[in-house]
């Protein structure tokens, strides 16, 4: 049975701290919305004083974006206090849940999001879709009003997806350029690898030219953070399983991705698996291998080959933050781009509203989380706004469009400006 962690709640002293640095009590300004709110309801309801739909509505509107956890003095371990909470209410309502819809969601969670055939083929279809002119079309026809409000949002902004025939020219091995300082295994992501895959592409380029042999093993699969924050945690650990397996079974300095979202559960494998001692060495050591891309171009040499004279912004990722602590690498990364004019961006650690997949189900509230964030941008009025993770990316391209800027502020995922500024 699901076990609420009741224990780490007693280290919070209630002193506030973490108010201020969190997204959703600047926008809703409820305490049960503020993470020692949250924290309260978490032991309240251990304690059996409150039902757990009592606290499945404060605990959905949390953004998981672990902000408070950073100023938190008596270092709370807000994380685990989350998903153990999402793991108990999913757990009740699965209970009282039809059979049917039991099974809808273990097929979404464990069989359509892992599986890289079915994705390729949804990825194909946006393609056809927006490279045939059908988008245009439905948007002259305003098609896309049967759209509920949240899906009518992102489809205006959808990256251009690439066909089939790119995705073939995929290599799986890119020898390095120079001699190798490293072995890599490139972990792809599933909605990363659908939405953005000529990133992960340009990614392993990237690699290869800083002189790494990067690999992409065809047995790994995704890396169950939709799940875990679904509160899934049986499936999350069988993905971890899965993808510990994959990559120990070859000699890998370091597995390596571009997304903040996912790298943030892979480096949190150990974390999960922490019950189960006979996994705990191999999550460990799966979890120390892995790192951000910026982390490796960080202490290798790109030769960069073009200025980019552009004025730039950073959106960090919380995740990349907030769990992977990778605030300095990317940041590092950004700045030896040769030419470009850096404004850094008043509050950018507070979350986008992203999240997963929090603005597709709680579209209002994450919305007004954007507002927040885009009334900072327009303080700085960049050209080009840099993201690290495709969530991030799709929410901040709604922000330019929503604002009605999509004609001056382009969004790029950092790799994207590396590439650039390499002739990539
Ligand atoms: S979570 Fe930390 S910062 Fe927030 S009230 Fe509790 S002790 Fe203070
Ligand atoms: S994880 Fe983010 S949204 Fe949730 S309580 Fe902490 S700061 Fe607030």
């Amino acid at each position: 049975m699901a076990k609420l962690a009741y224990e780490e709640t007693f280290d919070c002293v209630q002193c506030g701290y973490c108010l201020p640095a969190c997204p959703t009590y600047l926008t809703m300004g409820k305490e049960t919305h503020s993470p020692r709110g949250r924290i309260n309801l978490v032991k309240m309801a251990a304690e059996g004083k409150i039902t757990y739909d009592e606290l499945d509505g404060p605990i959905n509107l949390c953004l998981g974006c672990r902000a408070c956890e950073v100023v938190c003095p008596t270092n709370v371990q807000y994380g685990k206090i989350l998903e153990s909470a999402k793991d108990y209410i999913q757990e009740e309502k699965k209970k009282e849940m039809p059979k049917r819809v039991k099974m809808f969601q273990d097929f979404v969670f464990y069989k359509a999001i892992p599986n890289n055939k079915m994705l390729k083929t949804a990825g194909s279809g946006i393609a056809l879709y927006q490279k045939t002119g059908l988008q245009k079309v439905a948007h002259k026809l305003k098609a896309t009003r049967v759209l509920p409000e949240n899906l009518r949002s992102f489809e205006k902004i959808l990256p251009d997806v690439e066909g089939p025939s790119n995705r073939k020219k995929r290599q799986e091995f890119y020898p390095a350029k120079l001699r190798p300082s490293f072995k890599i295994g490139f972990f792809v992501g599933c909605v990363m690898d659908t939405m953005f895959s000529d990133i992960n592409t340009r990614s392993m380029k990237l690699l290869q030219l800083a002189g790494c042999d990067v690999t992409v093993i065809k047995e790994q699969t995704c890396c169950g953070a939709l799940q875990a924050h679904a509160g899934e945690t049986e499936i999350t650990k069988q993905l971890a399983k899965e993808n510990i397996q994959a990559f120990e079974r070859y000699d890998f300095d370091y597995i390596v991705n571009s997304i903040g979202g996912c790298g943030a559960m892979l480096v949190e494998y150990d974390k999960l698996l922490a019950d189960e001692p006979e996994w705990n060495d191999r999550a460990k050591r799966f979890a120390e291998r892995n790192v951000d891309i910026s982390v490796i171009l960080g202490q290798l040499q790109l030769p960069f080959t073009k200025e980019i004279n552009k004025v730039v912004t950073y959106q960090p990722s919380c995740h990349m933050s907030n769990v992977q602590k990778r605030v300095k690498e990317p940041f590092d990364m950004l700045k030896s781009i040769p030419g470009i004019t850096y404004l850094e961006l008043p509050n950018k650690n507070m979350c986008c509203g992203s999240a997963g997949i929090y603005n597709i189900v709680n579209y209002d509230e994450s919305m007004d989380v954007l507002n927040e964030k885009m009334k900072h941008v327009n303080k700085v009025s960049p050209e080009v706004i840099v993201t690290t993770n495709p969530g991030c990316h799709l929410q901040m391209k709604l922000g330019v469009e929503r604002e009605g800027y999509s004609d001056r502020i382009e969004v790029v995922h950092i790799v994207e400006l590396l590439a650039e500024a390499c002739g990539i």
